[in-house]
């Protein structure tokens, strides 16, 4: 291949009209203080981009965000930034979200800098140290001055979070915060963020691939699927009272006996979601076993199964139709 002809390529491809994605669709979450909600799909269920849209880290093309109460106005400087302040994230990958040159003391001091909260070198050491101490790197002093590869992944992961507690915040988006961990240490964040949960009051949105992890920490759990919300409700009643055909599916591959004991197991079949296709009516009905016409036609909107617990799926009108026929 020439240089002309790489450039023309390149050219090509520069110019191409992207197809539009609509990775996230009419989302309407509340998350309450202390509360973990579990936000959990494959990949390509544009969970990771719901959580990005929370914190405004991306555009929304449509809808708001309200933070205690109060629609946040992003084009407001001093409300983003006390926003900023409030809500924040903890990212997969420890090995990458710190920066190798930088002393433990600076990485997590860095949010308190950025914001002009601390004056002096005493407050800034002890700020840190409070904040390793609450992400369970005891004794503080004695990370202050180390290097993040003199760490292990999850003394990483706790710096991490401790950089994300300096600023005291309200809510974070932990996102897939023990995915890259050694599978022996994640156990132990997991019961970090619950017990933050409890002592601070703080909430979390968790989002995780893994429906097991989700019922393991998380007060309520969402199930995502092509960008919208096919199941919501308490964590043991999603669990052990699944209503849509997804969640089952997912369940179907859970390696928890209680939970699949009774179940006959299904293997989900089909291509996995595709943003950029998203099919007509129910966008799960490529995949449902139980589709039927009006699933190809007619998309169904999340309704209740009972006052906690809401599922978008024409299978519950079509039971409830049924069992009043039946009485
Ligand atoms: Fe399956 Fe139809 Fe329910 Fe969609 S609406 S999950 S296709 S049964």
């Amino acid at each position: 291949v020439t240089f002309v002809e790489k450039q023309s390529f390149l050219k090509e491809l520069l110019t191409k009209e992207m197809p539009l994605v609509r990775a996230v669709d009419g989302v309407d979450l509340t998350i309450k203080k202390g509360e973990i909600l579990s936000l959990v799909g494959e990949s390509g269920s544009g969970k990771t981009t719901l959580g990005k849209a929370i914190l405004h880290l991306v555009d929304i093309a449509e809808g708001e965000i309200l933070f205690q109460n109060q629609a946040v106005n992003f084009k407001h400087k001093k409300e983003t930034r006390r926003f900023r302040q409030k809500a924040q994230v903890i990212f997969q990958d420890p090995y990458q979200s710190l920066n190798p040159r930088n002393l433990i003391i600076d990485i997590v001091a860095e949010p308190l800098e950025v914001n002009g909260l601390v004056k002096t070198e005493a407050e800034r050491k002890e700020r840190v140290m409070k904040a390793l101490q609450d992400a369970g790197l005891d004794p503080p002093e004695s990370y202050l001055y180390r290097y993040p590869y003199e760490l292990s992944g999850g003394q990483r992961q706790r710096v991490a979070i401790a950089s994300a507690l300096i600023l005291d915040p309200a809510f974070i988006v932990a996102d897939e915060p023990v995915s890259m961990l050694d599978v022996s240490i994640r156990a132990g964040i997991l019961k970090l963020l619950v017990e933050l949960k409890e002592s601070k009051g703080l909430a979390f949105l968790f989002i995780t691939h893994d429906l097991s992890l989700a019922w393991l920490i998380s007060d309520r759990i969402a199930i995502m699927y092509l960008g919208k919300i096919m199941e919501i409700g308490e964590s043991d009643t999603v669990i052990k009272q699944a209503e849509h055909p997804y969640t089952q599916a997912l369940l179907d591959v859970m390696p928890i006996p209680e939970v699949n004991r009774h179940r006959q197991r299904k293997v989900l079949s089909g291509e996995s979601p595709n943003p950029t296709n998203i099919p007509a009516g129910c966008r799960f009905h490529p995949r449902c076993p139980h589709a039927f016409d009006r699933c190809r036609e007619e998309e169904p909107v999340l309704q209740a199964v009972n006052p906690h617990h809401l599922a978008a799926c024409h299978l519950i009108e079509k039971k409830k139709t049924q069992e009043k026929s039946h009485d």
